[in-house]
């Protein structure tokens, strides 16, 4: 996906998880841990987030960047947790699945 293609499909994603409040930035590059694929640093007290992506990577990948400010976006970064992101991996999959069967013709059998 294009930057601007990300940039798209966040303003829809801020709206189908109820979080116009925030002020939410995206770029490609720009991680701070090579090993990643995608970051979140957001400011509670503000309401404004920096999403970083490594390049190539997609629209799950923003779900899931987008989920940190829906679950945890109260509170200061915490730090990594291996189980939180396993479980918030689950959900951003399901949710982008979901998002693209909806798009699918029902009617078609080869959706
Ligand atoms: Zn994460």
């Amino acid at each position: 996906m294009t930057i601007r293609q990300l940039r798209s499909r966040t303003v829809y994603w801020q709206q189908k998880l109820n979080i116009p409040e925030w002020t939410i930035t995206v770029k490609l590059g720009g991680l701070t841990h090579k090993d990643h694929v995608g970051e979140c640093i957001w400011c509670a007290e503000e309401l404004t987030a920096t999403i970083c992506l490594k390049r190539g990577q997609g629209e799950e990948t923003l779900i899931h960047e987008l989920l940190h400010l829906v679950l945890d976006g109260h509170i200061p970064y915490y730090g990594y947790d291996l189980v939180r992101e396993r479980a918030i991996n689950r959900i951003a999959k399901a949710l982008y699945l979901a998002d693209q069967n909806k798009n699918a013709d029902p009617a078609c059998a080869a959706c």
